[in-house]
């Protein structure tokens, strides 16, 4: 590519721009466990190659087996000591026998939640007592117009309770609500603490779920969300503020994945997912996120919408558009997932929202939703985590109306019945709020389809951005930019520059291949503020969108000025900002503007070589 001056212009200012603005959500979505992989081979689960290519794994590469999934043909590795990540993954994508390879991304639930007005459930029951004499309301879960109440009374009688997996941090199983409502799901063939698998599924003794995380058959909380987000489930079928408590008409089954930090991995999710799905649960709740594309959670996802089971996920808490930021596993395209934006309870997007017109489908309560707490409390959160659940808790109701809808048509209902609202105009597909009751009666009137769109899983190789998953990956961008011309210190910011320029280079690949009708230089909306100091100026700019074009940043005074610049740096944690002087470069051998580190302090260098190592 031939740049022009104006070009350069504009790429120096995008570049800039985006070291200031996405790195931080990048480094974080992208951070994986430390020497392992999560490798799918060619060809069906029981062939001989597979049990070769173990062999040869473990033998040669001195990898050991951490799990296998049983039929699928995807094993899980631990690295031996001393070997790169990614050089084995580079190794396994070359290896004929292995349709992909990936890291074992570290996912989590966002947020923090029950900080707000928590109180003891003897105080909710309180309340009830008085709420049944008087015409003061119970703590109702959120006060937007979804029509839970009106959906309720649409509810038969004597119908076989829906099963809906709560994929998170566990759930206090011996809460009231929980308690009292039965709500809590019980495997059938599973016979309490005998030590036996009685029922072949692999899992010893699950009576009532599992525990990922710490591979035990006690998915309990031990921290606060799981439990918050099964309230809301619960709570979208029935008012669990209101004693004494109805019997449920779902079950909950709680799946721990997520640790006590609210931390857990792909090869965990990936687990949870096909444990739900082949122990019956029909709408799988998803109130976390992170890691790059990973071919095995889509695996799973797919295996899930094969089985006709719904697919919840929250859209994320960092108020971005996750059209061109994706979030995961929010925006895999398979026609099962329903991605959920936040609202208030006045119909806004709520500020922490992500949302997204082409990828966020539809938006549900998510600010300040009372919920279960562990130990009997009651409190209330907010977050996209919030949302998500109303939405599972509808599917629920909808399937326990219907239960020959196929999960495609469940989705397609629930969006139908939805209401338009403006401030969703242009951030969800759907441009609308659940309402409950709409989508039940639908249901109720549909005739279930035996088939749905197929939807195949095709193995991709990771775009860059995506394969520059945490420090390692920095640090192989920097490895692979040196050459003759370079020094140490312009060399680290040329790798820099490249894993900066990545976001834009992968959302401006998704808009290409949508097919959409291309403007020059497709706008995407960003909110962040951008410091750059040119000479003894400083330049600070509100950027409200942002394309491959630039923003609007007056930036000719930086080769006005011979090119000498003093920018600011925020780390991958958003937590440290730096001040690096430099200059201008051109680097003949990449084909590249660059900026080298003229007159760093050895602070901010010590910083920038923290950021890009160790991991
Ligand atoms: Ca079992």
């Amino acid at each position: 590519m031939v740049l022009n001056r104006a070009k350069v212009r504009h790429l120096l200012s995008l570049l800039a721009t985006l070291a200031v603005v996405t790195v931080p959500s990048v480094m974080l979505a992208q951070e994986y466990v430390p020497g392992e992989v999560i490798i799918k081979l060619k060809g069906s689960g029981k062939t001989m190659k597979a049990q070769a290519f173990i062999g040869k794994a473990v033998s040669e590469k001195a990898m050991t087996l951490k799990g296998s999934y049983s039929g699928l043909n995807m094993h899980h590795f631990k690295l031996g000591d001393g070997q790169d990540l990614e050089v084995t993954l580079r190794d396994l994508r070359n290896d004929p026998d292995v349709e992909y390879a990936e890291p074992n991304y570290i996912l989590k639930a966002p947020g923090q939640v029950g900080q707000e007005e928590v109180i003891s459930m003897s105080d909710v029951r309180a309340q009830s007592a008085v709420a049944a004499s008087s015409t003061v309301g119970t703590l109702a879960q959120t006060n937007a117009p979804i029509q839970l109440q009106n959906a309720w009374s649409q509810m038969s009688s004597s119908v076989s309770p829906v099963v809906v997996a709560i994929i998170d941090t566990g759930v206090d199983m011996n809460h009231e609500v929980f308690v009292d409502s039965g709500a809590i799901w019980t495997n059938p063939n599973e016979i309490a603490s005998n030590g036996i698998d009685d029922d072949a599924n692999g899992y010893i003794d699950d009576v009532h779920g599992w525990n990922f995380a710490a591979n035990n058959n006690s998915p309990m909380d031990d921290d606060n969300h799981g439990t918050h987000v099964a309230g809301i489930v619960l709570g979208t079928t029935q008012d669990i503020a209101a004693f004494p408590m109805q019997p449920a008409a779902i079950r909950i089954m709680p799946l721990k994945f997520l640790d006590s930090s609210g931390m857990g991995t792909t090869s965990d999710a990936v687990k949870a997912i096909y444990y739900a799905v082949n122990n019956g649960a029909k709408v799988l709740n998803n109130s976390w996120g992170g890691g790059g594309y990973s071919n095995s959670l889509l695996d799973a996802i797919a295996f899930a919408y094969s089985r006709r089971v719904v697919f919840v996920a929250a859209a994320g808490n960092s108020s971005s558009n996750n059209d061109v930021a994706p979030t995961y596993p929010a925006n895999y395209s398979v026609p099962g997932v329903i991605s959920v934006a936040s609202t208030t309870d006045a119909d806004g997007l709520s500020s922490f929202s992500n949302y997204g017109l082409s990828t966020v489908h539809v938006g549900s309560p998510g600010s300040s939703i009372w919920s279960s707490l562990p130990n009997n409390f009651y409190g209330r959160a907010s977050g996209t985590s919030m949302a998500t659940p109303f939405v599972a808790g509808l599917a629920a109701l909808m399937l326990r109306e219907n239960s020959s809808l196929s999960a495609y048509q469940v989705r397609e209902l629930l969006f139908a019945g939805a209401q338009k609202i403006s401030s969703l105009q242009t951030k969800t597909t759907t441009k609308a709020r659940i309402n409950a009751y709409n989508s039940v009666v639908a249901a109720k009137a549909a005739t279930g389809d035996s088939s749905q769109p197929s939807f195949a899983a095709s193995s991709r190789e990771p775009a860059s951005a995506e394969v520059a998953a945490g420090c390692g990956v920095v640090k192989a961008l920097i490895d692979d930019a040196s050459g003759p011309s370079g020094t140490s210190r312009n060399v680290a910011f040329f790798g820099l520059l490249v894993l900066f320029a990545a976001p834009v280079v992968v959302a401006l690949a998704l808009r290409q291949s949508s097919g959409k009708s291309r403007r020059r230089f497709p706008r995407y909306d960003i909110a962040s503020t951008v410091r750059l100091k040119v000479g003894d100026r400083e330049l600070v700019g509100n950027v409200n969108s942002i394309s491959m074009g630039g923003v609007s940043l007056q930036t000719d005074a930086w080769l006005e000025n011979g090119g000498v610049v003093t920018m600011s740096i925020k780390s991958p944690d958003g937590r440290e900002e730096i001040q690096v002087g430099g200059k201008i470069v051109w680097s003949e051998e990449k084909k590249r503007y660059g900026v080298a580190f003229e007159g760093a302090d050895s602070s901010s260098l010590n910083s920038i070589a923290r950021w890009t190592s160790g991991c």
